[in-house]
């Protein structure tokens, strides 16, 4: 018998109707649990309930993002659990209850996803709100959400009768006090065995080269909340007056991993005391091909649902039965911003997708760079039109500036480059997005792209890429057979972040220039090529079918 999987991760995006989740993580979160649901894996995964969710996004006439709290109803959607088990504290005790929904794989086979809470009548009122919002409040807030994922979410797993053979994958650090929890009293003077034990059950999946993905406790910070127990274990691993989340994750967890082969060089860099695999990303086909692809693999492929690699044959599909089903996908996705924003958008020319978290790494503005380049490129192949959407971290200044840039060159963009914002990109608008757009366009600044996701949702609907030489398209991308490469002698940075942008700018507009819009605009047999090949050889391989079976066999069943 095969280990239960106790998978951990602070966000998860299960259902578009559950916004419980920021972005690609709580996205992959989703995906992984859709896939162990298909596999037969016996998984439960555990995340916060996230009451008012993320952020609800809208902008000021001026194009400045503003947030409200997404509201949504649990008591609707999910099934309350029996169990309330107790997160010992400093002063006092906190009660966590949880909630359930069963995610059901395509052969009957079903991963319970459990939902933290600690809104109950037993808790203070400033308790009660500790999970309401998804990396809201401070860093006192951040303390408390993690005590509650990790200690609070262990002891649910248990209270829930799981045995003590479970395995616990933290997707990403936030639930690393869960390995304090496990690890026995006095840990640090029992010599290997019992540290030993812990490793064999922790896998710990690490997700970004960028500092402020990795949270750092300063010491008065965990004296302040850590009850005694979890104190003392702590106490013998804080380092330079703090506690790093990542670091505790490494170091009792028998299997690291990064999320691709490229992000796995940049974490050794940074962690050099780790040994580290590299499992890339994937995505859940089913979850993210549109209707009128699925209706082309369920008669061309059939089998595709329980296996994705049968995606591989998509070779055999007629391609004018692709071009036909994309643009069908590219009709209903104008329909939704029709009916979702009022906005009538289409007309002629390329469809181009960008969206994401707005943030600095990720350069949205880098199409923009040159826009008079940009309005000659359009000018000899036909308007140029984008579809712009993602959210700033309520934090993050930087983010938000970068949104009301793009709404300023919204607002100027005439008939030759057309840009159309869409505010509070979701899962919903995501499925529509990258199923319909004629290219998908990914810029961040290497290499802090661990992996990115967005272009094998994209894959998998044959919607090719044109993105940076980073993360998974180092992997996937194939010069003018899966999509194009943005390549650029500083790509791998250290020269400055201005220099770089303008290579890579500069890169940008020579493959659109030369490869991507003459193909599009000339050679119409040659572009439904490209998106076959992004079924074929991308959307085979990056579904989280294939990344789930190497959990298995790299990580669940290493310590068997
Ligand atoms: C897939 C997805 C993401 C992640 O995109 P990346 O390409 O991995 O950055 C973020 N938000 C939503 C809503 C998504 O569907």
């Amino acid at each position: 018998m095969p280990k239960p999987v106790a998978y951990f991760s602070m966000e998860i995006a299960i259902d578009s109707a559950i916004p419980t989740y920021s972005g690609g993580l709580g996205v992959l979160a989703g995906d992984t649990i859709k896939a162990a649901a298909d596999l037969g894996v016996p998984m439960i995964a555990v995340t916060l309930l996230h009451r008012k969710g993320y952020v609800r996004q809208s902008f000021s006439p001026e194009g400045w993002q503003m947030e409200a709290p997404e509201h949504w109803e649990p008591e609707q959607l999910l099934v309350r659990c029996q169990p309330v088990v107790d997160v010992p504290l400093r002063d006092r005790i906190l009660h966590v209850q949880a909630w359930k929904r069963l995610e059901v794989g395509v052969s009957g086979h079903t991963v319970p996803v459990i939902f933290l809470d600690t809104d109950v009548p037993e808790n203070t009122e400033p308790d009660r709100r500790i999970t309401d919002s998804l990396y809201g409040g401070d860093q006192n807030m951040r303390i408390l959400q993690e005590l509650v994922l990790g200690v609070g979410g262990a002891r649910m797993v248990k209270a829930l009768g799981y045995p003590a053979n479970t395995l616990y994958h933290m997707n990403e650090g936030h639930a690393a006090f869960l390995l304090l929890e496990l690890l026995p009293d006095g840990w640090e003077r029992h010599g290997g065995t019992d540290v030993d034990r812990v490793r064999h059950h922790a896998v710990f999946t690490t997700h970004t080269p960028v500092a402020a993905g990795h949270d750092v406790f300063s010491a008065p910070m965990l004296e302040e909340h850590l009850g005694a127990g979890l104190l003392a274990k702590a106490a013998p691993l804080i380092e330079n007056g703090a506690l790093n989340m990542t670091r505790l994750a490494m170091r009792f967890s028998g299997t690291v991993n990064a999320v691709a082969r490229k992000h796995m060089d940049v974490t050794k860099r940074m962690f050099p005391e780790s040994e580290l695999l590299a499992i890339t990303n994937g995505v859940h086909a089913v979850r993210w091909t549109a209707a009128p692809f699925a209706k082309l693999f369920d008669r061309h492929l059939p089998g595709w649902r329980q296996r994705s690699e049968q995606l591989r044959q998509a070779s055999i599909i007629p391609t004018e039965e692709i071009g036909e089903a994309h643009r069908e996908a590219r009709e209903q996705l104008l329909h939704l911003i029709q009916a979702r924003y009022g906005m009538p958008f289409g007309g002629s020319g390329i469809l181009i997708g960008f969206a994401r978290r707005s943030t600095e790494y990720k350069r949205p503005l880098l199409l923009f760079r040159n826009l008079p380049r940009l309005m000659e490129i359009a000018a000899q192949f036909g308007p140029i039109n984008i579809l712009f959407a993602g959210k700033a971290h309520p934090r993050d200044d930087w983010g938000k500036h970068l949104l009301k840039q793009v709404h300023e060159i919204a607002a100027k963009s005439g008939d030759l480059v057309r840009v159309a914002i869409l505010p509070n990109y979701d899962t919903g608008l995501a499925a529509s997005l990258v199923a319909g757009v004629d290219l998908w366009l990914n810029t961040p600044r290497a290499p802090l792209e661990a992996s990115g996701t967005s272009g094998m949702k994209c894959a998998l609907n044959g919607v090719p890429s044109l993105s940076v030489a980073d993360g998974w398209w180092l992997e996937g991308g194939i010069q003018g057979v899966t999509g194009w490469v943005i390549k650029s002698p500083l790509n791998e940075g250290g020269t400055g972040a201005i220099e770089q942008d303008d290579a890579d700018a500069h890169a940008l507009y020579e493959q659109l220039e030369r490869h991507v819009l003459p193909c599009f605009a000339n050679h119409p047999d040659q572009w439904l090529e490209v998106m076959r090949n992004a079924i074929s050889v991308n959307g085979s391989f990056f579904n989280t079918h294939r990344m789930v079976d190497q959990y298995r066999m790299l990580a669940y069943e290493r310590f068997a």
